[in-house]
């Protein structure tokens, strides 16, 4: 067998017109879903996220914000701004981009910002709402995970998912979103004894680890469908995921590719969940 090649691009692509769309009613409706994005520092790959964020926003018709602070920026100084932007009415998300400089505590900041404008989903009040199975405002890339098992028409529910990574932005939050599905979830980490044990019996295998070619043919079940979130370097410098693609692809039913697989998704649930927060903002 060899696996049907999931299009991470072509399903963002998708969903992004229908985001524009949604853009386009909201605008009628004389609301212009509005994003703010803060990045503090010089970080080349956090400048490079940033810019494309930018540009998806003015692609779909939305508005954004950029906001670019000094490395030296004050936890206090960058806990005001986040309090502007909190009261801004055009502003309906807030992202911070990570990591922040050493002197600024993550936990005090992605805390600081409102609930109902935390895009990335990554607020103790939304964990908990996903935790209890409501609906609010999902982490980008678990979400965006979850839109692609539904384009391959794959449904969790009563399936054995296994999640390799428990990370808070993507393992846990993408095994919690298989169980609110009804999915049969089992996490794996570093200190799994025997991980093909666990993997060779998946329906739906999630890495989500940051480790290259960690999953290999043997740790797959025939027929299963393989999402690869890594993002790695080989030693040419070329991106690849944590699965051994060129092996797994001939047990697989379905497989992500890296690059061009579940990277395209996070940004565009980054634009999915700017639109939902100004719906859910102005009860529209
Ligand atoms: P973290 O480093 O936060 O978490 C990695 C997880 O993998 C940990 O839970 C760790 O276990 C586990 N792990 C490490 N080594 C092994 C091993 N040998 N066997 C089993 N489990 C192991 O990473 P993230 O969750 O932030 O990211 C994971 C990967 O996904 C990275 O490559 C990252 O770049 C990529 N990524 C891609 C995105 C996209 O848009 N495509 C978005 C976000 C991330 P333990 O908890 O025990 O340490």
């Amino acid at each position: 067998m060899t696996a049907t090649i999931i299009d991470g691009t072509a399903i963002s692509k998708k969903v992004r017109e229908d985001i524009a769309t949604q853009v386009q009613e909201l605008k009628n409706k004389g609301v212009t879903p509005g994003l703010a994005v803060i990045l503090v520092g010089d970080n080349q790959a956090s400048k490079t996220y940033v810019a494309n964020k930018e540009k998806t926003c003015r692609e779909l018709g939305m508005y954004s914000v950029l906001l670019e602070l000094p490395e030296s920026t004050s936890q206090e100084e960058l806990l005001a701004h986040i309090n502007d932007l909190n009261q801004d009415e055009k502003i309906h998300g807030i992202l911070v981009q990570l990591p922040l400089p050493g002197h600024i505590e993550e936990k005090a900041v992605l805390d600081a910002i409102l609930p109902e404008k935390d895009v990335d989903g990554f607020h103790p009040v939304n964990i908990g709402r996903l935790m209890t199975g409501q609906d609010t405002l999902f982490p980008c890339t678990p979400y965006g995970i979850m839109v692609m098992l539904d384009h391959i028409g794959c449904n969790p529910e009563g399936k054995h998912a296994v999640v390799v990574g428990r990370s808070n932005i993507v393992g846990k939050p993408v095994g919690q979103l298989l169980l609110n599905r009804n999915a049969t979830v089992t996490y794996c980490h570093s200190k799994t004894a025997d991980l093909a044990k666990y993997t060779s019996d998946a329906d739906i295998l999630i890495a989500a680890v940051g480790v290259r070619d960690l999953i290999r043919a043997e740790h797959v079940k025939p027929g299963a469908v393989v999402i690869d979130v890594g993002m790695n370097r080989n030693e040419e410098g070329k991106l690849c995921g944590d699965v051994a693609f060129n092996d797994v692809k001939e047990v697989a039913s379905f497989i992500t590719p890296v690059p061009k697989g579940v990277g395209p998704m996070t940004i565009t649930m980054l634009m999915h969940n700017t639109v939902k927060a100004a719906k859910r903002i102005h009860s529209l």
